[in-house]
């Protein structure tokens, strides 16, 4: 029997789960794969566990998601069954939120960008430089070319409650509210893309400004939320946005209390925002009259997005297969099981 509620019928918010494979470390030391996807919508991990008499036995726990995917799984497939639907949202004039979520490793930045290690740009595309393919595919139908549409990127990253733009050699932004009380990022550089080349040229852009200052750009990845988003205007009135949102890694959400003041800053940030992500989707996903949006920056932002009539979510949570990160996975898979 499933240890989970089961998910809600009508919920916007479609929550998949992406296993990665094993990398070069992990093999190395001989890691265990803890990890099974037996069907397309189930998750168990594995736990491993000793009795009393120190007898070591393994502990399984079962969890159902809208899709679940193992590490055979490309990023072209992850992309159909979750970003995909939102392309079509934004066409039709509404706002869609994709994120990754998981703990730092477990394949967000795959997931989401590509892999865009070094100097190599040219490589396995992710979700960004899909959405952007299917994007100029679309603005050439009939129905759509009617709409005289233009697209725009923008890149932005939320780093201790602060906005950067990635687009501009990391200016921070202020974030002002309108009469509706809804939040904007004021002066947040719009670059009009024609083709999806420009579109992988802005990324590159983004991700080595991102890392500007920092010793890795994975380091500091982790203890930051980045934002792609890719807009529709039609004579420039805003037709439909989709942002595309690699979450900071979950791992500093817990270990806030034994690091020192600066990871002590950044873990309560970022602990706050995925906190307050959580509360606002599981209020939207109940209908709740009150979500606190307010309670965080990227929250705040998002709002429009995350709550329009038109607008859709979907959640892709990451995870890593070895047994070294289970306790990390399972707490991943609990969160985002109850939650989302
Ligand atoms: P995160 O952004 O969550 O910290 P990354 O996306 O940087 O994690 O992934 C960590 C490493 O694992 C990278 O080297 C990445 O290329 C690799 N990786 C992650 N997911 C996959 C996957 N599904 N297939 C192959 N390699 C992957
Ligand atoms: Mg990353």
């Amino acid at each position: 029997p499933l240890t989970t509620t089961d998910l809600v019928e009508d919920h916007r918010i479609s929550v998949s789960v992406r296993k990665r494979p094993f990398n070069g470390k992990e093999l190395k030391v001989k890691d265990i794969d803890v990890i099974t996807i037996p069907s397309e919508d189930v998750v168990l991990v594995h736990e491993p566990k000793q009795k009393v008499d120190l007898t070591p036995f393994l502990e399984n726990h079962t969890f159902r998601f809208d899709r679940a995917f193992d590490d055979s799984a490309t990023n072209e497939m992850v992309y159909r069954s979750t970003a995909r639907p939102l392309v079509e949202t934004i066409f039709e004039g509404g706002m869609a939120t994709c994120f990754a979520y998981g703990q730092t490793g477990s394949g967000k930045t795959h997931t989401m960008g590509g892999d865009f290690s070094g100097k190599n740009q040219n490589c396995s595309k992710g979700i960004y430089a899909l959405a952007a393919e299917d994007v100029f595919l679309m603005l050439k139908k009939p129905e759509y070319k009617k709409l005289d549409l233009q697209v725009y990127a923008a890149f932005s990253e939320i780093y201790n409650d602060k906005v950067f733009d990635l687009l501009n050699q990391k200016a921070a932004l202020r974030v002002l509210d309108d009469r509706m009380k809804q939040a904007h990022v004021v002066g947040l550089k719009e670059r009009e893309v024609k083709c999806t080349e420009d579109i992988l040229k802005l990324i590159g852009m983004g991700n080595s400004c991102r890392a500007i200052g920092q010793n890795a750009v994975n380091a500091h990845s982790s203890r930051s939320h980045a934002i792609f988003d890719i807009i529709l205007r039609s004579k420039g009135k805003l037709h439909g946005k989709l942002s595309l949102i690699d979450l900071a890694g979950n791992e500093r959400a817990a270990d806030t209390c034994t690091a020192n003041r600066q990871t002590q800053t950044e873990g309560g940030e970022i602990n706050k925002s995925l906190l307050t992500l959580k509360e606002c989707i599981r209020a939207m996903n109940h209908k709740a009259p009150h979500a606190p949006f307010r309670d965080s920056l990227l929250t705040r932002i998002l709002k429009n997005s995350l709550v329009g009539e038109n607008s859709r979510t979907c959640m892709i949570v990451t995870i890593s297969p070895g047994m070294a990160s289970s306790q990390s996975t399972l707490d991943t898979l609990k969160f985002a099981d109850r939650y989302f």
